[in-house]
């Protein structure tokens, strides 16, 4: 059996999940009859102390619709440079909401409040409108980064100084309150929307929740049927969400303690350069110089049964989840250290 260590989306449901799925009452969600959805929804609402959420087929789905509700055509929309909403959501803020990417270079995904505040375009009919700023916490291109939680204050600052909205994509926020221990509820105060995968480390089969007022969520529902998003019987799948939400939080822990193992034995090895401090359930490390030397190594240890992916010419990405046994961990750093 291949350790699938490409990404925490590779999991499957756990019996118990699939018995809750299997035991879930459904009803037609666009007519917002579906008991269990409107459960998921309200539970991630009250969660984060908003008023209200959204069940969304995926989280790109979910921060699309929030930037698609934040702003107009031709505005601009601060992001750091690696986040997903810019480099891996096929091109979607230009295509759904003809808005254009200020793209900042962070420090492990993460920018600045003074970053922020000298992107900001003045008031001038040549400039787009900025209107909105985008956060990635953990930052999955930084490595499972998570941000500094005063940092996050101060950019909230400059946007309420300068009339811009503020988007979580927290696909990962639930490892970042695990990794730091801060309350959902402090990010509820923070940001006018924050989308969260249930599809990563929480092991559901699909699915995200964009979480924000209630407002705002009335048009992103609009938004999300625009999209094609509209699901009917969705209680089946949302019954995933709520049991993740019920069982599978705290036990990020345990991914974050097997991450931290394996980059351990990495940082031993000769051929490997540089690897990015373990926060959360994602290492991602240097090795080598040569271009393409991380494909030849992710190659190799595909042979050994280790699935990993080369990202970037000399980067490769190791991400931990619910499907990675202690027994696994063992057998992978075993591996490692017979390089
Ligand atoms: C996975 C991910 C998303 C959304 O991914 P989907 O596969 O569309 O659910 C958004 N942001 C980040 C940082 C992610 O890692």
């Amino acid at each position: 059996m291949p350790i699938d260590l490409r990404s925490d989306t590779v999991t499957r449901p756990t019996p118990a999940m699939l018995e809750a799925m299997f035991r879930a009452q459904v009803g037609d969600d666009v007519f917002g009859e579906d008991p269990t959805v409107n459960q998921l929804e309200a539970m991630a609402a009250r969660l984060f102390g908003m008023e209200a959420a959204l069940y969304c087929p995926s989280g790109t789905m979910s921060n699309q619709i929030a930037i698609k509700c934040h702003t107009q055509p031709g505005d601009e929309v601060i992001a750091e440079r690696n986040a997903h909403v810019y480099i891996y959501e096929g091109g979607g803020i230009a295509f759904n909401s003809g808005s254009s990417v200020r793209a900042l270079e962070g420090d492990r995904g993460r920018i600045t409040a003074e970053q922020v505040s000298l992107a900001i375009n003045p008031d001038d009919v040549h400039r787009p409108r900025t209107s909105l700023v985008t956060l990635e916490n953990t930052c999955n291109r930084g490595g499972g980064s998570c941000y500094d939680f005063d940092e996050m204050k101060k950019i909230r600052q400059v946007c309420s100084d300068n009339h811009l909205k503020l988007h979580l994509d927290g696909a990962r926020l639930f490892n970042a309150l695990v990794a730091t221990g801060k309350p959902a509820r402090e990010y509820g105060v923070l940001f006018d929307s924050i989308s969260v995968c249930l599809n990563k480390g929480l092991g559901c089969p699909i699915g995200s929740i964009l979480i924000g007022p209630a407002a705002f969520i009335r048009q992103a529902r609009r938004v999300r049927k625009v999209l094609g998003g509209g699901m009917r019987q969705a209680g089946f799948m949302a019954a995933s969400g709520l049991y993740a939400l019920e069982h599978h939080i705290d036990r990020l822990a345990e991914d974050h303690a097997h991450a931290r193992q394996i980059a351990a034995a990495l940082e031993k090895k000769d051929f490997v350069h540089s690897v990015m401090p373990v926060e959360t359930n994602i290492i991602i490390f240097e090795t080598g110089d040569t271009v393409d030397c991380a494909k030849g190594l992710s190659q190799e240890l595909r042979q050994k049964g280790i699935f990993c992916i080369a990202i970037g010419g000399n980067q490769i990405r190791m991400v931990t989840h619910l499907d990675v046994t202690p027994e696994m961990v063992g057998e992978v750093i075993a591996v490692i250290e017979q390089l």
